[in-house]
């Protein structure tokens, strides 16, 4: 059901009966169990365990797992639509489970073997295992081909050598999905490699985590692999194939971003007008002044463009199709709007828009994030314009 407090909804797209429901029970948890304990996880850098467990037995790590590996095997649409609705408590919930509902796991799901998702997959659903996704290094970031970390083989295994930072869940992960060239020569075109490597592999190591200016309860850490032996087994679809891979993990990446995105900037809305009708200044509340009003009108307007967007997008790759230009634009319009939507409602809020004890002040350094990870703006524009000059729009 979508409520009063769901601001912005456009009533153009009409979802599927029974993912409405999993909307229902998921905007419960949120509003009940996840958004009253935001400044508290902010304060503490920690989500309590109990919430924690309460993911766990809900499924909520297991989101995009085929159900035949113990995940719920929801849909593209299903799952946008619940990470929209777990936007609106603190980002570290999202940030926790998207490693095993997506970029740490999805090269399992999209291109691994039957043994391999029966041996890794039951773990990740259930939030035993905790999963994350490697490719970006220090000489390699927007230019993720120029990456070094480098995988020989040796017999039936791999010795895997490099650095990879930035690394979501770095620290905390016990499987981590790396990216590695096994050919110099070929390098994206046939030379790099997806692996699989778990936590205590010899010569594996979580070198540092990498303080940040969000709240760092989910952290980025630096990896450094020295001489790993990978069992040839853990190589993850074809050698050499590994770019294409991550580019299609990134496509689904960029979707889940979005849908986060939009759930932020639904709670920005949601405590700005709050706010607003509260506030009393020059005898009034400032949610009568023409000036507040537009902030609020343009943040609601944002919200009602990015909604159908997504929501179609996400519909059309549950149809089968290549969604890569559309998941570019969303993850850019996205970003960029929840950029401005916090911008907004920090001026709302005024003062207390600026104080640790305000909501919209954490959500605001977090969101800085969201216009850098999976690729920045600039590297979506490039995306988004290649498409263009190709004909795709
Ligand atoms: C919070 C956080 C979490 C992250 N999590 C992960 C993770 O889990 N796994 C992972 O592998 N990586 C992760 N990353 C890394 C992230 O994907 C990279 O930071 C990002 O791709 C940008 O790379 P870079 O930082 O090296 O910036 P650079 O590539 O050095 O870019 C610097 C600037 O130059 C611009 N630029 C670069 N090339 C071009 C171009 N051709 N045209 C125009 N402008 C250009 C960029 O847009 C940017 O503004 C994370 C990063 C952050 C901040």
């Amino acid at each position: 059901m979508l409520t009063a407090e769901n601001y912005g909804y456009s009533g153009i797209v009409q979802l599927p009966q029974d993912i409405e429901l999993l909307r229902t029970q998921t905007r419960r948890l949120v509003d009940r169990d996840l958004r009253p304990r935001t400044l508290e996880i902010e304060r503490e850098r920690k989500i309590p365990e109990e919430l924690v467990a309460t993911l766990r037995e809900l499924g909520y790590f297991g989101i995009t797992i085929p159900e035949r590996y113990g995940g719920l095997g929801l849909s593209t649409l299903a799952h946008a639509v619940l990470q929209e609705e777990l936007g609106r408590a603190h980002a570290a919930f999202n940030m926790l489970i998207s490693g095993n509902n997506g970029i740490g796991v999805m090269g399992l799901v999209l291109a691994g073997s039957e043994e391999q998702k029966e041996r890794w997959l039951p773990r990740l659903a259930s939030g035993e295992w905790i999963a994350a996704f490697a490719l970006t290094e220090p000489n390699a970031g927007s230019d993720a081909q120029a990456i070094e970390a480098r995988a020989v083989r040796d017999g039936d295994r791999f010795i895997l050598n490099g650095t990879k930072h930035y690394i979501s869940r770095g620290d905390i992960a016990d499987l981590v999905t790396v990216f590695a060239v096994t050919d110099p020569a070929t390098r994206a075109r046939g030379g790099i490699t997806a692996f699989v490597v778990e936590r205590g592999t010899p010569g594996f190591r979580v070198a540092r985590i990498q303080d940040s200016m969000g709240s760092d309860v989910i952290k980025q850490a630096e990896l450094v692999f020295e001489d790993c032996p990978v069992p040839a087994g853990n190589v993850v679809g074809e050698i050499g194939q590994g770019f294409a891979t991550a580019m299609r993990i990134l496509d689904l990446g960029r979707l889940s971003l979005a849908a986060r995105c939009l759930g932020t900037m639904e709670e920005l809305l949601s405590v700005s007008v709050a706010h607003a009708k509260n506030r009393v200044q020059f005898k009034k509340p400032i949610a009568e002044q023409p000036a507040i009003q537009h902030m609020l009108a343009d943040t609601a307007t944002d919200i009602a463009m990015l909604r159908p967007a997504l929501y179609t997008a996400a519909s059309r790759r549950d149809a089968g199709e290549t969604v890569t230009q559309d998941a570019a634009m969303l993850k850019l319009y996205a970003s960029e709007a929840l950029g401005r939507a916090a911008d907004r409602a920090v001026q709302i809020h005024g003062g207390m828009g600026f104080m640790r004890d305000c909501v919209v002040e954490g959500i605001y350094r977090e969101a800085r994030m969201m216009r850098i990870v999976e690729g920045t703006s600039e590297i979506q524009r490039m995306l988004i314009a290649r498409g263009v000059l190709e004909g795709q729009r």
